[in-house]
């Protein structure tokens, strides 16, 4: 089957002619489509359609937009078990994820769309006489999206909703590893009534990628991915002063305090750990356990991990499934070796899955590393697998130190029963996301999304603080008393 790039409201074959083929990870004989290996000039057009279509977009009325996005919303759900099913075949996590993916983009469209008929700004008092001041938000023009493969629908949802709302325009270059996904929901989006050069998609690699964030008609570039590749796009886009929001890399921490409800912490872990075979941003790839339950913990939580079915995500027995690329899946095991050769000790896991089962995917064991240090490469860097890291801590304080002590800061989490503990932990972790009692992930789509230090350059998305992002404010002063009237100078 064959995909095409969203261009002026057609779906057109790249200028090149050439195209990309994308295959199950978990069954690599499974062809999932050809997509448009799109070039420089593709996007270039692609931001022209989006240039055209600013000026008469950013004139409809938002609650006008906003019926257009909740017709949509309304879509995805009819469609939501046909996305999730796609979803899992292109990337191979399991179908209960992958439908929470795209319900996070039906909740997202829907809670954004509401958007619409607020927007709200400010009015304040001037300080002066018959005058009136007040702010609102007004769009800025094409904005670039540039998204991974990990949340396939929920992340170009993230960015395109608020950036629609708010009356921009859009280009989506989606990851080369999930583009169906995202042929899915700009289908959705055209259905619904976005008029054409709106919303337009170009698939294909970092070329395409590169052009978005170094093109002068672009105004605002949104990027989620690795910390290095948003450090790239950060450079390429600041001769033009873009506007840019990095979503970037994590190295999430469970902290579980002597007082923690055990069994509560254990199945903590294993989601956060192991869910989305650790390929999420917030994944609990570190969990820092107080000395004295560190010997039960691990003795459960490996007992556990061992016993995770692992394979193909369309089957319902399965509660881990593959690794995206064999690329990612040698990164991986780049890492159990160099934890080997760091002293740490493989408690469970620690190889590829190669029988007959696993033979055509990326699939690698749930593996816990123990006695592991805080400096240890396995403890600070992203991995992006099935790998927990589990280090010992002999108190709050030194908890806390731990969990700071990496690049990353984007959600933590800490189990105990003891509230002036959790406030200690929550005031203290320096992080975008922290959980009580929770595992490290499960964010909800009206609260902000978004990490500190090398995870984001303090934008958030999500909530309405995704508003922020894709408006820019103006203060307006109408001064009716039909005089000069001198700010700061005329004090009576
Ligand atoms: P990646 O950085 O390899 O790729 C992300 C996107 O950038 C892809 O679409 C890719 O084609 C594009 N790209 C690559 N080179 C480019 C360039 N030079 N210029 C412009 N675009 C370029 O990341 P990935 O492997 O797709 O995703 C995994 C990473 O994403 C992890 O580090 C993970 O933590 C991070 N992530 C972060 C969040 C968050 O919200 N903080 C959410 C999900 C994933």
């Amino acid at each position: 089957m064959q995909f095409f790039n969203f261009v002026g409201g057609r779906w057109t074959p790249s200028a090149s002619g050439r195209t990309f083929e994308n295959r199950n990870p978990a069954d690599t004989r499974e062809l999932i489509g050809h997509f448009a290996d799109s070039t420089v000039a593709d996007a270039e057009q692609a931001i022209a359609a989006a240039r055209g279509a600013y000026d008469s977009w950013r004139l409809v009325p938002a609650p006008k937009r906003a019926e257009i996005l909740f017709r949509a919303a309304q879509l995805i759900a009819d469609r939501k078990e046909a996305f999730a099913r796609d979803m899992t075949r292109e990337m191979g996590k399991v179908l209960d994820e992958t439908r929470g993916d795209v319900q996070e983009a039906i909740d997202m469209t829907y809670f954004l769309a509401g958007e619409g008929r607020r927007l709200h700004g400010q009015t304040a008092p001037s300080e002066l006489r018959d005058k009136f001041a007040m702010s609102i938000r007004q769009p800025i023009g094409v904005c670039a999206m540039i998204t991974p493969w990990n949340f396939p629908m929920a992340i170009p949802s993230w960015k395109i909703i608020p950036a629609l709302v708010c009356g921009n325009t859009v280009v989506l270059k989606p990851s080369e590893l999930t583009p169906l996904s995202a042929v899915h929901f700009i289908k959705v989006l055209e259905e619904a009534g976005v008029p054409p050069g709106v919303v337009n998609m170009v698939t294909g690699g970092p070329a395409v990628g590169e052009a978005l964030t170094t093109h002068a008609d672009v105004s605002v570039v949104s990027f989620t991915g690795s910390t290095a590749v948003g450090r790239l796009v950060n450079q390429n886009a600041a001769p033009h002063f873009k506007k840019v929001h990095l979503e970037m890399g994590g190295k999430n921490a469970i902290m579980i305090l002597d007082d923690a409800n055990l069994e509560l912490a254990l199945e903590g872990c294993l989601w956060g750990g192991f869910g989305t075979t650790g390929q999420r941003c917030t994944a609990a790839s570190r969990v820092i356990v107080h000395e004295k339950i560190h010997d039960r913990f691990v003795e459960q939580f490996v007992a556990r991990a061992r016993a995770l079915r692992v394979g193909d995500g369309l089957d319902p027995q399965v509660q881990v499934g593959p690794s995206i690329s064999e690329k990612q899946l040698q990164k991986v095991m780049s890492y159990v070796e160099i934890g080997r050769q760091e002293g740490a000790t493989v408690a469970c896991g620690g190889s590829r899955l190669t029988g007959p089962a696993h033979a055509n995917g990326f699939f690698h064991e749930p593996t816990v590393f123990t006695g592991v240090t805080r400096s240890m490469r396995i403890a600070r860097e992203e991995i992006f697998g099935p790998v927990v890291s589990v280090v010992k801590c002999a108190s709050l304080d030194e908890a806390i130190a731990i969990g700071n002590d990496v690049v990353y800061g984007l959600s933590a989490s800490i189990y105990t029963q003891d509230v002036n503990r959790a406030f200690r932990a929550m005031r203290d972790m320096y992080t975008g996301i922290f959980y009580v009692n929770a595992p490290t992930i499960g964010a909800e789509v009206h609260l902000p999304f978004g990490g500190t230090k090398a995870t984001g350059n303090g934008h958030r998305e999500a909530g309405l603080a995704a508003l922020d992002v894709f408006s820019e404010w103006k203060s307006i002063y109408v001064d009716f008393s039909g005089k000069l009237q001198r700010a700061q100078i005329d004090t009576e």
